[in-house]
């Protein structure tokens, strides 16, 4: 069955309309079955839960509401590493025998040790089958033609070209090629849809006018699927990169512990969907652990309710966000995520949270400046500061000064505290310009923040 192309309507806009639209209610009926079997499952065949579970005295028959998790422990990406590798290759929070396995993907390491994240064929298949529903709602369909240009080493996202395979669509394996060849590509095959991160989709635009290819009309492109970063989401961002492009942009999340996307975009692109029917969602207190009423902000705790290789129950995923279970127009029912940041990524000035995304809504919205940016959080007094710099555009007239007070006004505005100092470039000047992930904050604190 996984071999073939799955054929569908192509004039119906759901890849499985029932699951996707089902009633709330009748959607927590089967994350609470699949909620329990899990735990069971967890419990029976990883070392790590049937330990943990219990020195925490709960047991699977403890489930009998999806309220009933709050009783189990959090697992973090610390539990990953400590637990990887230990009693046998796959580690203690694995639960299935290696033979099984057919697929692991890595985390980047960026911090820390790499994690790997395993997975059955049964997980694999339900993984391809949640991402060809996410390419699906962002409207792709078998005559589509389109470029994963992800990484494939190692990289969760990698396999999600299957996804795209599986719904009929001509896929193109675009890998991290250099630009020149993406944009050869691009020219050459006409692609109708293509997914990267929205910092490269930005670079490789402007590398396209400045080769002499106009984005809009020597191109093809009619949607943009981006993920990796927070731009997406950031409407500035989006406006931006819609415009360079003449295309529609959608933003996609996901995990290296779990999928590639687990959560999307729908037509709206007010929030994104995440796949209820494979993770449960809880939003905690990021000090307390205390969970939050749906809505609230907190640090989003994903169970995985299918994936067997390696079951992650209350995983705390460093995501701070919130979920919104209020009915979406386009009718689907899976709630929706909202994500401010990595807790990591957080930091606070005069008591304010301050996300590194935030600042970039407001300096993607300036005029006269080109929205590469810099964030120094550093230290003065004993007291957290952060510094912005940024790039004037080379036809803008305003002295640096003014450039300089305008941004400072601007971030006061939305974030609440003005930044310590911003420095102004010229266009180009900063080198944020990257291929793949761009590097835009530097951290120079020494004191140890408890958050
Ligand atoms: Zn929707």
């Amino acid at each position: 069955m996984s071999n073939a192309v799955i054929k569908r309507d192509v004039n119906n806009k759901f890849w499985d309309e029932e699951l996707e639209t089902m009633p709330h209610a009748k959607l927590e009926e089967l994350q609470l079955e699949r909620l329990k079997e899990m735990i069971k499952f967890a419990y029976e065949n990883a070392p790590y839960y049937k330990r943990s579970f219990d020195e925490a005295g709960v047991k699977p028959e403890d489930i009998k509401s999806l309220d009933d998790l709050a009783k189990f422990p959090f697992i973090t990406k610390i539990t990953q590493r400590e637990t990887q590798g230990k009693g046998s290759f796959l580690g203690e929070l694995c639960a299935v025998p290696e033979e099984d396995v057919i697929f692991i993907s890595t985390s980047s390491g960026s911090t820390g040790v790499p994690t790997m994240s395993p997975f059955t064929k049964e997980d694999f298949d339900e993984f391809q089958n949640t991402e060809s529903r996410w390419f699906w709602q962002v409207g792709m369909r078998p005559n589509d033609r389109y470029v994963h240009a992800l990484n494939f080493s190692l990289y969760v996202g990698g396999p999600d070209v299957i996804g795209a395979q599986n719904l009929g669509a001509l896929c193109i394996w675009g890998g991290t090629l250099p630009s020149e060849r993406l944009l050869f590509v691009l020219k050459t095959y006409q692609p109708t849809v293509i997914w990267t991160s929205p910092s490269y989709a930005w670079q490789l635009g402007e590398k396209a006018k400045k080769a002499g290819i106009d984005p809009k009309t020597d191109l093809n492109i009619k949607k943009i699927i981006v993920a990796g970063e927070l731009g997406g989401s950031i409407p500035a961002t989006r406006k931006a990169i819609e415009d360079l492009w003449g295309a529609e942009l959608y933003d996609f999340y996901g995990l290296s512990d779990i999928f590639g996307a687990c959560a999307a975009h729908c037509e709206y692109h007010d929030g994104l969907h995440i796949c209820e029917d494979q993770i449960y969602v809880e939003t905690v207190d990021i000090h307390t652990g205390e969970i939050l009423p749906p809505g609230e902000t907190g640090e989003l705790v994903y169970t995985t309710l299918r994936k067997k290789a390696r079951p992650l129950i209350r995983f705390r995923t460093g995501d701070i966000g919130r979920i919104d279970r209020t009915p979406c127009k386009c009718g689907r029912t899976h709630g929706r995520i909202y994500i401010n940041g990595r807790k990591d990524d957080m930091f606070i000035v005069s008591a304010v949270n301050v996300f590194p995304s935030d600042i970039e809504a407001v300096i993607r919205d300036l005029d006269g400046i080109t929205g590469e940016y810099l964030i120094r959080i550093f230290e003065k007094d004993l007291t957290c500061k952060y510094a912005v710099e940024i790039e004037k555009n080379s036809d803008n007239p305003e002295t640096d000064e003014e450039v300089a007070n305008k941004t400072s006004a601007a971030l006061k505005a939305r974030i609440g505290v003005k930044p310590a100092k911003v420095i102004v470039h010229p266009d180009g000047g900063l080198g944020t310009r990257s291929e793949h992930k761009s590097k835009r904050i530097i951290d120079e604190r020494t004191l140890t923040y408890n958050i």
